[in-house]
């Protein structure tokens, strides 16, 4: 279509791919694959690599895989493949009938190393790791040859044989690429392509193999024999690049991915390495890989994130080669962003103060109409209870007002109850230790709707009917750190210490508006005044639901940095 062709591409990746596309490279096709090793949840960063893989195979009528790179059984876990599957879907990317493993190709794999044998291109080393780490040099030494890097090919091919068999213990011996040993790039320093590893069940093949490929021979290969036409990494990659090349230059695969870099998303407040996430679930910093303050893909869905923001996060955030800091504030703009457009309006009391309308008639109730979304007549509306007693938040009474700009209740004042009426507090009372427990009001049963005439009240507050309220616990969740940085903290600091101590605040004694009784899990709501929130997906607390908080209305954070700053 000649629209589409005329629309500029949006990242350099894109570009490469037209300017192939152009040229009648790889036949015309365009395929590509996310390949996560499931060693751990999907998190934000995951994200980028997805929606640039599974969106540019969209844009240009082309595939995208999904391949789980198994090969290292004993990091590995079947719970994360379905994590992952789940995870990918949810984001709203297929990979048809195209899952695939490396670990399907273990036997390909093997054949491979046979020919490099038999190339002359390969040897079994009976060097130990750390041998083979003293020999390999430094970035501004040569590496020395291994002495068993002149075995036979004879020789090589038996060893092979055997160290498949399981003859030898793990460590004993690796396959090694024959390469050279002076090149100025480590990494063509005759890498290791297979180690040893018995007493492992792979998730996958069981215990059919205890020898296993390395990632940079198992990852060349897989792209080359599904087709793989574009293999984009991380820029960490860039210098493993010769490598894959050399493997597919060597071996007779059929075809010869190109491998393209991209820098990776590093978001502010988070960590994102499997190996942290993981420690801070094992030692139970966090509830598990999916509580809402991970920056994991199901972290952020419990958190109440919708698919859409994360994909136009990773839209706005773009793919370039260089280094890649963002602010947390663009995601949790995007978040708010959506969530406004798509959120019902709905009232909760986070912290009760019982109000009772004392010219309300004790039998009394009535249905009044609020609606869904201010500016969006299409959401509709719903009924709320309007009765005698009804909470309203705390934060909206004072005796006497602080400044001018309380705009709330007042002792002897006046305030609209939003979408209802406008009520008087004619008396406070409180218990023995002065606290205030219970307003006495009256209504002016003249004054429902939005503005009756004559009637100038400033402040307009949220409540719930106290005789159908739904009594829930809500958890108010922040960021997870409270450095911008944590992995760069300090020197002398640990990313751990730097947790936010005030990440999840539980308020077990909040009432929701009666509507909220239906809520699915998941299903987000803007509270008015107070933020956005979701019924929690995995949580009763003593019979009560949970809704967590997504996020504030408004920036909080962005405050407290301009107060950093100065
Ligand atoms: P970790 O280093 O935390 O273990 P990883 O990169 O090894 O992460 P994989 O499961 O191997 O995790 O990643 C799958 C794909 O996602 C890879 O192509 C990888 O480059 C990409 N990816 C991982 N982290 C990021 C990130 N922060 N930004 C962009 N892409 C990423
Ligand atoms: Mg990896």
């Amino acid at each position: 279509m000649s629209s589409e062709e005329q629309v500029k591409p949006t990242n350099f990746i894109r570009q490469i791919i037209e300017e192939d596309l152009q040229q009648g490279k790889n036949e015309g096709k365009v395929a590509t694959r996310f390949p996560p090793e499931p060693n751990g949840f999907l998190h934000i960063g995951h994200a980028k690599s997805i929606c640039l893989n599974f969106g540019v195979a969209r844009d240009y009528h082309g595939t995208c895989n999904l391949r789980f790179d198994d090969t290292n059984p004993h990091k590995e876990n079947i719970k994360y493949v379905e994590a992952i599957k789940t995870d990918v879907h949810w984001l709203g990317f297929d990979w048809d009938d195209r899952l695939y493993y490396a670990s399907d190709y273990f036997e390909k794999l093997y054949g491979y190393g046979v020919e490099l044998i038999n190339k002359g291109k390969a040897y079994v080393c009976d060097l130990n790791a750390e041998e083979i780490r003293q020999y390999r040099g430094t970035l501004t030494e040569a590496g020395k040859d291994s002495p068993y890097r002149s075995r036979s090919v004879e020789e090589n091919l038996d060893l092979f044989a055997r160290m498949r068999g399981g003859e030898f213990a793990d460590g004993a011996k690796v396959l090694r690429a024959k390469i050279d040993m002076a090149s100025p790039n480590i990494n063509l320093r005759d890498p290791t392509i297979y180690r040893i590893r018995h007493g492992v069940v792979h998730h996958q093949t069981g215990e059919e193999w205890c020898i296993y490929p390395m990632y940079d021979f198992t990852h060349c290969l897989s792209d080359a024999i599904e087709g793989i036409t574009h293999s984009l990494c991380t820029l960490e990659f860039e210098d493993h690049r010769p490598l894959y090349d050399w493997f597919l230059d060597e071996l007779q695969t059929p075809s010869h991915p190109q491998q393209i870099e991209f820098s990776r998303l590093v978001l502010e407040y988070t960590v994102t390495s499997k190996r942290k996430l993981t420690e801070l679930v094992d030692g139970g910093y966090v509830e598990g890989w999916d509580d809402p303050r991970m920056p994991t893909i199901a972290g952020m869905r419990r958190r109440g994130y919708r698919s859409e923001a994360i994909r136009d996060f990773c839209d706005r955030i773009g793919v370039t080669k260089s280094d890649n800091f963002i602010e947390m504030a663009l995601l949790e703009n995007c978040v708010r962003d959506d969530l406004n457009t798509h959120a019902p309006r709905r009232m909760a009391v986070l912290h009760p103060l019982k109000v009772v309308i004392t010219n309300y008639p004790e039998e009394q109730n009535e249905q009044l109409t609020a609606p869904n979304h201010p500016q969006d007549e299409a959401m509709g509306s719903r009924q709320l209870t309007f009765s005698r007693e009804v909470y309203i938040d705390q934060t909206d009474f004072m005796e006497v007002a602080p400044n001018k700009k309380f705009k709330r209740l007042v002792s002897g004042g006046e305030v609209r109850l939003r979408n209802a009426y406008v009520i008087r507090c004619d008396e406070v009372i409180k218990n023995d230790q002065g606290e205030i427990i219970e307003l006495r009001c009256s209504y002016d049963p003249d004054t429902l709707g939005a503005n009756p005439e004559g009637r100038k009240v400033k402040g307009v507050i949220h409540w719930v009917s106290a005789a159908n309220a739904v009594s829930t616990e809500v958890r108010l969740y922040d960021r997870l750190f409270s450095h911008p940085n944590p992995d760069k903290a300090g020197e002398s600091k640990f990313y751990k210490d730097y947790l936010n101590p005030d990440s999840l605040r539980t308020l077990t004694q909040c009432y929701l508006e009666a509507s909220l009784a239906d809520a699915k899990p998941g299903e987000q709501f803007q509270f008015e005044r107070e933020g956005y929130f979701c019924l929690d997906s995995e949580h009763l607390s003593e019979g009560k639901p949970v809704f967590n908080r997504t996020i504030t209305l408004r920036d909080t954070w962005a405050k407290i940095e301009q107060k950093g700053a100065n």
